[in-house]
């Protein structure tokens, strides 16, 4: 989609730091990282939120939370725990309208969130 950020990273055309890759998902460090991990999940293809992407019902949103727990895996927090969050529209402070999966771990994250 065009001046779409995310489109633009999933494409390659804005650099990004990669750390994972599925056939219709990627997964590259925040820009802002919020905790010792802050990892987003995308799918390449895209979609305005994870409503939107779980009405399709085409196992996209599967393939996005597999890829999130095996983000969560590879940074060793597995075991120590570990928070995907999907921010979805203004009250949640959703900034970029392609879906994306917020995967931060590495300290307490505590509750609520603010
Ligand atoms: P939201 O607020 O929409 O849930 O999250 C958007 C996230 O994208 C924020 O955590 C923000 O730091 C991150 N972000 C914004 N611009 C960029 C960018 O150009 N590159 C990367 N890697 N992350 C970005
Ligand atoms: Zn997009």
């Amino acid at each position: 989609m065009a001046d779409c950020l995310f489109c633009g990273i999933a494409a390659g055309e804005i650099p990004a730091t990669r750390v994972l890759e599925s056939p219709r998902t990627i997964a590259f460090q925040d820009i802002n990282p919020q905790a010792p991990l802050h990892v987003l999940v995308i799918p390449k293809e895209h979609h305005q939120n994870l409503a939107v992407v779980a009405e399709a019902g085409d196992g996209l949103l599967d393939e996005i939370a597999a890829q999130a727990a095996l983000v969560a895996a590879k940074a060793g927090v597995a075991e120590t725990g570990y928070r995907v969050v999907f921010n979805t529209g203004d009250h949640a402070g959703q900034t970029v309208h392609h879906v994306h999966a917020h995967v931060l771990g590495g300290r307490p994250l505590g509750w609520p969130p603010g």
